[in-house]
């Protein structure tokens, strides 16, 4: 099956259940059953009905039951008046119906199975045929507003999983109980990295120190790459008048998404969602010659975007987001040399996470220009750049068609992850619009103005979700170089704490992130404890080590015997230098 005979039959199993769901709760109004990138759902009012996870395997049974009897789809077109009469009762469809005729477009119904919907059609063409009753399943229900609006009635969401075949929707279910496990929100709370205060608000993570640890030491090796490239940090507030982001272009195009302020002097302010328009500013307070350029300008700040609260989720969506941002004001003839120099920091940081990248080339839509700022002219411009310099990286690429800025093309990494997600990881932008709304120019050899380019070039991105993809990825099995804890001793018995502490005076000493555990629980409890706060190295010191002079440490994998400290110390020190992935 292609991607569109998928989504197809997902639609087509959005009917199936529609009929199931009618068979058993004649008295249920259907609303909106869509296909999903896994498989379908519908949203149904079942009245005085509850209907819950216990109900999906009838529901099922009989989908699978019909499915031998679904061969064709008929379809007819009604007058809205007729529309109105086969849906009486049912309030949603009527809504639907008026939108329809209001909208001037054909009403039309589609009947398979002797089962009649309100569609607007995209569906298998012989379902018995296409569909494997075993490639799909009914997963679970979930309650969901009209419209997705709080305001209106909650229905109930019954979720589908489908796929092309019984094996991709095996693998997907491995997958998502892969995913539960590593769930960031859950390991975060193990982990102590990070907490949720109901005073502070939720989508604002608050980071404990051992995850400020971690992103401290992310970001330093994100600077360790730029340093080497010419980057320079600067500062800046993370509030602005409005008259920035109007000459930027985000006034226009994201005001309900920004958070405001009134001053007392009945000024408009607003918390900054985004580093650019602030970092034209500093480029711009000087007048640049050509030998001044490029100009990069790195900072890790926290942008702020008012999203609507029903879409936060632990660390994937937040109000306060951390960018390792960084923007590079070049001329055009910089801009390979630049992309590449950017190009590489990502190559080497990803791979250090044993991230593979592919390459997403995400133009803008000529169909839609009113969805960009600028001209037709630019971006073809800013495009061939970009492409040009793919060509000379000699990579194949994703056709990302609409994926693109709204003010310029980007060339976006994707990766997956241990359990085989796909994720964007990674962006270099290139943007002539800016430039351009800020007339940015240097003084070339000629001794004229010529209009610089930006290039936006964060390396995380945001830092909240790289950490959620680091977690889940590693399962939340940092290495070395970035566990909170590096070592925990563990002496058997008191006797054995002189020894211990002199191994830990030891590590300490090396600059080692390391602990004593010498409380009152039992060895094997306090094993267990570094253990389950996934300490790469857990040290036991027993009578046998301290005669000899030796440690037993047990790592995530295997136990280590008869190593001396300092040869301890020694491969310790090499993996963090190395940043070695476990
Ligand atoms: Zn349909
Ligand atoms: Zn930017």
């Amino acid at each position: 099956m292609n991607q569109e005979q998928l989504a197809h039959a997902r639609h087509t199993l959005a009917h199936l259940l529609a009929q199931a769901v009618k068979d058993q709760y004649p008295s249920a109004k259907l609303t909106l059953g869509p296909a999903v990138d896994n498989g379908f759902y519908y949203d149904i009012d079942f009245g005085n009905d509850k209907v819950s996870d216990e109900n999906l395997k009838d529901l099922q049974k009989s989908m699978r039951k019909n499915l031998s009897k679904w061969t064709a789809f008929t379809h007819r077109e009604v007058s809205p008046e007729e529309a109105r009469t086969v849906f009486a009762g049912n309030e949603y469809k009527l809504e639907l119906i008026e939108e329809i005729a209001g909208r001037g477009e054909k009403i039309t119904l589609y009947t398979c199975g002797g089962f009649e919907d309100l569609c607007r059609g995209g569906h298998s063409e012989n379902p018995s045929q296409e569909i494997s009753a075993d490639a799909f399943k009914l997963d679970h229900v979930a309650g969901a507003y009209w419209r997705g609006d709080e305001k209106n009635k909650m229905l109930t969401r019954i979720y589908g999983l489908a796929f092309s075949t019984k094996e991709e929707l095996d693998a997907y279910i491995t997958q998502q109980e892969e995913a539960k496990k590593r769930d960031h929100r859950k390991l975060g709370k193990e982990l102590g990295l990070f907490v949720f205060s109901e005073l502070v608000g939720p989508g604002l993570p608050l980071w404990t120190p051992r995850g400020t640890l971690i992103r401290e030491a992310l970001n330093d090796y994100v600077w360790s790459l730029r340093k080497d490239r010419g980057y320079e940090k600067v500062t800046i507030p993370h509030i602005t008048k409005k008259e920035l982001y109007e000459t930027s272009g985000h006034w226009a195009k994201y005001a309900d998404d920004l958070f405001k302020i009134h001053t007392r002097e009945d000024h408009l302010y607003a918390m900054k969602p985004m580093n650019c328009p602030h970092h034209t500013q500093i480029f711009d307070s000087e007048l640049r010659s050509y030998r001044d350029m490029p100009q990069r300008y790195a900072e890790t700040t926290m942008v702020y975007r008012d999203e609507q609260s029903g879409e936060l989720s632990g660390l994937s969506r937040v109000l306060s987001i951390t960018q390792d941002d960084a923007h590079v004001f070049c001329r055009e003839i910089q801009i390979e040399q630049e992309a590449l120099a950017i190009w590489d920091i990502i190559e080497t940081f990803y791979n250090t996470f044993g991230f593979k990248l592919q390459v997403r080339f995400s133009r803008h839509d000529p169909a839609t220009p009113e969805k960009y700022l600028g001209g037709a002219d630019v971006w073809k411009k800013a495009e061939d750049a970009l492409q040009k310099l793919m060509e000379s990286r000699n990579v194949t690429w994703i056709d990302g068609i609409g994926e693109a800025a709204f003010y310029g093309p980007k060339i976006d990494f994707i990766s997956r992850d241990s359990i085989g997600r796909v994720l964007q990881v990674a962006t270099i932008q290139l943007d002539f619009n800016q430039p351009k709304n800020f007339k940015l120019t240097c003084i070339n050899e000629k001794g004229e103005k010529e209009q610089v380019v930006m290039i936006h070039a964060a390396i995380m991105g945001s830092i909240e979700r790289f950490m959620s993809t680091l977690i889940e990825h590693l399962a939340g099995n940092f290495p070395v170089w970035l566990s909170p804890t590096q070592v925990v001793i563990v002496p058997i018995k008191d006797v054995h704490e002189e020894y211990a502490n002199k191994v830990y005076a030891m590590l300490k000493a090396k600059n080692i992130r390391v602990k004593l555990d010498d409380g009152k629980d039992s060895m094997g409890k306090r094993i267990r404890e570094a253990k389950n706060m996934k300490t790469p190295y857990v040290i036991v010191i027993g009578d046998k080590e301290r005669d000899a002079n030796v440690l037993t440490v047990e790592t995530r994998a295997e136990k280590i015997e008869n190593i001396s400290p300092e040869e301890f110390v020694a491969r310790l020190e090499k993996e963090i230098e190395e940043r070695t992935l476990n």
